[in-house]
């Protein structure tokens, strides 16, 4: 496999970054997933802008403009010949003298790696998944904003293994109000009354692209929703409940700390806008 390493493609074996790097040192640095259907990627645009807002948040200077970075994602599949893909983009502050001053660093780090993508067993889709409600709160927006996709990934991190110990597939976690924000790599929504809902971003989420396109997808079929203030009590109380995210798209949710959500099944809604979101993906397939 070829990884992108600052400014040209090298073999996976030789693509090393410096012990100094911000982003090893301090989690100082910004991210991107994102996934290729036959070849293509899906919101490329919608990610890189993203990237460019979470990297502008932190005033970290992109080490390549928009242009530039969708060739290299489009050279990155072509010369790996990967169809169905997972990729990930990751620009960290790069290397330095230790001390948490970013002139320290020079230039960025830029990488791009990737691998095949693994599809998830069907029976996820056709039985829907776990989730608990994590101990461990998400971060304080005013904190460490959780619209910035950064490398510093440990508050997720600490949710994630909760849901690991107990079994489950994904950990959600609450704001330090005790109201719902999202799952450690996804985010989260609930039908109530035929409603789709989901946290809002100033609850403190990070603003999932496939979350907007599913808000989307609900207006397009007519389905009403809202982003609003969610809690525990909703998710107990909500007819369904599902995940987002651009590598698993709509995933249902049938359960919560070991409670049924509605009858145990994944819900209607949920198999409506997943159905569409896959009818729908060539809409936002790359096309260059
Ligand atoms: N929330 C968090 C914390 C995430 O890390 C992710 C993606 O990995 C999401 C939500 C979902 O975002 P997207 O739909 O853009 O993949």
């Amino acid at each position: 496999m070829w990884v992108y390493l600052n400014d040209r493609f090298v073999p996976q074996e030789e693509a090393v970054v410096s012990v100094f790097d911000h982003g090893f040192l301090y989690g100082d640095g910004v991210f991107e997933t994102l996934r290729a259907y036959r070849g293509r990627v899906f919101q490329l645009s919608e990610h890189l802008n993203r990237l460019e807002r979470s990297a502008a948040r932190i005033q970290l200077a992109l080490p390549a403009g928009r242009d530039q970075m969708a060739g290299l994602v489009r050279e990155f599949l072509q010369r790996n010949h990967l169809q169905e893909a997972s990729l990930r983009i990751t620009v960290s502050r790069g290397a330095g003298e230790i001390g948490l001053d970013p002139t320290l660093c020079k230039a960025p780090t830029l990488v791009i790696i990737a691998r095949p993508f693994q599809p998830y067993p069907e029976s996820l889709y056709t039985e829907g998944v776990l989730v608990i409600v994590a101990r461990t709160r998400r971060n304080l927006p005013e904190a460490l904003p959780p619209q910035v996709k950064s490398l510093n990934f440990l508050n997720n991190i600490l949710a994630k293994m909760e849901a690991k110990a107990a079994g489950a597939h994904e950990a959600l976690m609450l704001n330090h109000r005790d109201e719902l924000t999202e799952g450690t790599t996804s985010n989260v929504f609930v039908v109530q009354q035929g409603r789709v809902r989901t946290p809002a971003v100033e609850y403190g989420i990070l603003e999932g692209i496939t979350r907007g396109w599913v808000l989307q997808l609900a207006a397009e079929l007519g389905i009403p929703s809202e982003e609003t203030r969610l809690t525990v009590e909703d998710l107990l109380r909500a007819e369904e409940c599902f995940l987002t995210n651009t590598t698993q798209e709509v995933l249902p949710v049938t359960r919560v700390d070991g409670q049924l959500i509605g009858n145990g099944r994944p819900g209607g809604i949920t198999r409506r806008l997943h159905a569409s979101f896959r009818a729908g993906l060539d809409r936002f397939l790359d096309r260059e």
